[in-house]
């Protein structure tokens, strides 16, 4: 308890915001972040949960109306970018950092869903187009922060969206499995590169969550375009969770994101956090 006052004090031996519960101190108080895909969904979700924990936030996104809408709603700023194009990545960087000196947490978050069917007739530039946001909008992310970082000689932790897909075949489309797999691969080897600098680089791999991607999808899977949110985190949670049928939620992933924006995972780097519901690792139980 003394430790919590001590830390929430400011200099002049005043508490600084009565409204922290003890047990929701602000795990990020202070700390800058960029959060690709922050309009909607996990982004949104995460974006809201960083502000609740004391973060400056900046949502880069091409959802304009409704990221400036969120962004003001968590005194935020808000950035249009779209992450194919590395100039809009390294403008949404720049933009942080001159709003607020510095960069300390770069999720990646970005992605869309889509272009399946069979290896047979996959289509290259469909493909392409996807990997140009899930992939490429990945690599940029990293660089630009991780610039920035080495420059601010601060250290930082970059976060970067994977799936279950990387683990496990057949669950979405062949261009989207390659992208989630490919962005393991980076995080794993840009965190060896830049732990020297005191940058943690890991991914979260989540499953199920019913955002506005995952419940699109869903709709055209089962031909039923009037299935709801809630419906679809039932059929997940029924087909993919060991919890007792609990399907995954936008604050489910927003909390994992959160542990490793916060230095309380000042040790986990090169990781993989799988957010499923332990779908992946008990699957052989799946019907
Ligand atoms: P979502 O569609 O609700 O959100 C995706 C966000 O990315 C949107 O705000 C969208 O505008 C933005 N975006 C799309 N293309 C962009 C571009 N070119 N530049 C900038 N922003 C762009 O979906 P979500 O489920 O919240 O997805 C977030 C991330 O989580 C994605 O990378 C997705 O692959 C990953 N993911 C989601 C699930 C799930 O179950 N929902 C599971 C595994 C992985």
């Amino acid at each position: 308890l003394l430790s919590y006052i001590w830390m929430n004090m400011d200099h002049n031996g005043e508490t600084e915001d009565t409204s922290v519960s003890l047990l929701s101190p602000k795990r990020l108080r202070g700390k800058v972040a960029v959060i690709t895909g922050g309009a909607r969904g996990i982004g949104a979700a995460t974006a809201r949960v960083f502000a609740e924990n004391g973060a400056h936030v900046v949502i880069a996104d091409i959802l304009d109306e409704v990221g400036a809408s969120l962004a003001d709603s968590i005194e935020g700023r808000y950035v249009h970018c779209d992450v194919s194009k590395e100039e809009e990545v390294e403008s949404a960087v720049k933009q942080a950092v001159e709003w607020k000196g510095r960069l300390d947490i770069m999720f990646n978050n970005a992605g869309i869903a889509g272009f399946g069917g069979s290896i047979t007739n996959i289509k290259m530039d469909k493909m392409m187009t996807l990997l140009a946001i899930n992939l490429n909008g990945v690599v940029h992310g990293v660089k630009h922060a991780a610039r920035t970082m080495i420059a601010g000689k601060h250290g930082g932790t970059i976060i970067c969206s994977s799936s279950s897909a990387a683990i496990m075949g057949g669950l979405a489309s062949h261009s989207y499995t390659m992208s989630k797999e490919a962005i393991l691969g980076l995080s794993r080897s840009t965190a060896c590169e830049l732990g020297v600098y005191g940058i943690r680089v890991n991914c979260i791999s989540p499953h199920g969550v019913p955002s506005e991607m995952l419940v699109s999808e869903y709709r055209k899977f089962l031909g039923n375009m009037e299935l709801r949110p809630d419906e679809v985190s039932s059929i997940v949670g029924e087909r993919g969770s060991l919890l007792h049928g609990r399907g995954g939620t936008l604050e489910d992933v927003a909390q994992a994101v959160l542990f490793l924006a916060s230095d309380e995972s000042g040790f986990i780097t090169g990781h993989n956090l799988v957010i499923d519901g332990g779908y992946t690792s008990a699957c052989s139980q799946m019907s």
